[in-house]
């Protein structure tokens, strides 16, 4: 709160993004970093782009209960895949039937979230901030948040003063998930979208096998790095990241070998990640890979050379093999 009586009420919208038909859990992360910052008489909107009605109804009802406010679904054919041009389009068309109080306005750290946020900065003649660790409101209204830079070497802090137009993109798994408020649910208002005709047509979306489980989100990740040898080496790391009901992820080194994609890479030039538990397999820890994922709760490294830097960010050290360590792990957690 501002502690001021004629402070104007100000409207947060976090804009929320599905996967699969699944709500991604980011934007449930962005509601909770949304609702951290709101002071007293400040409103909350969840914005839902959806493709197809089935996936809006459910993916709604699990926001309305946890936005207090509203939630504004846009249900159209050509939301189903994220072009550019039209989710802009109707991002904006909620703006307008939220005008003139949207000026907070929240989304994931993602594929989607990193290209739309500038854009709408840019429509909107709004500041932005990108991939934001914390997020608080000081007393005197303005709201602050930390970024990363110099990977992760220094901590940046940014505030918007009340009355900014603000983008903030959060980390993923940086704030926990917002619960369910208890009470009713929130009302649910369908904003009719005509989408302008669009110089861009998705025709495929060609995922790469990269596990079940989203690397970006994951809780465990399991990480190799080029001490893993070969393609094959990497499926003991894949059973245990499975028994775990983790992702694996890998270090620039082991993708440049081949052994694995690129989508897996972690670093200053991959992915961020920071899960609860991260097992840095047959990686030295190179500055480029602690800045994908040094943020991590807690850290294993398995490395077989006792001098290699990633020892200096672990919580628990193993000096082995990981030839030999990673399979005790996998025998201990199958019971074998
Ligand atoms: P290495 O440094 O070769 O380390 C392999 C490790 O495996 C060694 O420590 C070794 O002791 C250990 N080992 C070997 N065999 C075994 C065994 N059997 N059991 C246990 N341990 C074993 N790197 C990234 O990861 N992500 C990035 O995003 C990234 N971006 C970059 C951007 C730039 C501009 C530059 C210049 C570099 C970038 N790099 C990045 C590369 C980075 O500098 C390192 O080269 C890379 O991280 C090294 O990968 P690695 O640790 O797998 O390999």
């Amino acid at each position: 709160m501002n502690g001021s009586s004629n402070r104007r009420q100000e409207q947060h919208v976090v804009v929320a993004e599905c996967r699969d038909g699944l709500l991604r859990q980011v934007s449930l992360e962005a509601i909770a970093a949304a609702r951290g910052c709101m002071a007293d008489g400040d409103k909350l909107a969840v914005l839902l782009l959806c493709g197809d009605g089935a996936e809006a109804s459910a993916a709604a009802e699990q926001l309305a209960r946890r936005a207090p406010d509203e939630v504004i679904a846009i249900d159209h054919p050509v939301l189903g895949r994220y072009a550019p041009d039209t989710h802009l389009a109707a991002v904006l068309a909620a703006a307008k039937a939220l005008a003139p109080e949207a000026r907070w306005w929240w989304l994931g750290h993602t594929a989607i979230g990193r290209d739309l946020a500038p854009r709408l900065a840019a429509r909107l003649g709004a500041g932005q901030v990108s991939d934001a660790l914390a997020a608080a409101r000081g007393g005197d209204g303005r709201i602050e948040l930390a970024r990363a830079l110099h990977a992760g070497k220094a901590l940046e802090r940014r505030a918007f003063l009340p009355g900014d137009t603000a983008i903030v993109t959060v980390r993923p798994n940086n704030f926990a998930p917002a619960e369910p408020i208890a009470g009713a649910a929130a009302p649910i208002r369908r904003v009719p979208f005509d989408p302008p005709p669009s110089r861009i047509f998705v025709r495929d979306v060609v995922r790469r096998a990269s596990g079940t489980v989203d690397l970006a989100e994951a809780r465990i990740i399991v990480a190799g790095g080029r001490g893993v040898k070969s393609a094959a080496g990497f499926a003991p790391l894949a059973e245990l990241a499975a028994l775990l009901g983790g992702a694996v992820g890998a270090s620039r080194g082991a993708c440049d070998a081949g052994y694995c994609d690129y989508a897996l890479q972690i670093g200053q030039t991959g992915k961020t990640v920071t899960p609860d538990l991260y097992i840095a397999c047959g990686i030295s820890g190179a500055v480029q890979h602690l800045a994908g994922m040094s943020r991590s709760r807690v850290i294993v490294a398995i490395n077989k050379d006792p001098e290699a830097p990633i020892f200096g960010v672990a919580d628990y050290g193993i000096v082995g093999d990981l030839f030999e360590v990673v399979p005790a792990f996998i025998a201990e957690l199958s019971g074998e």
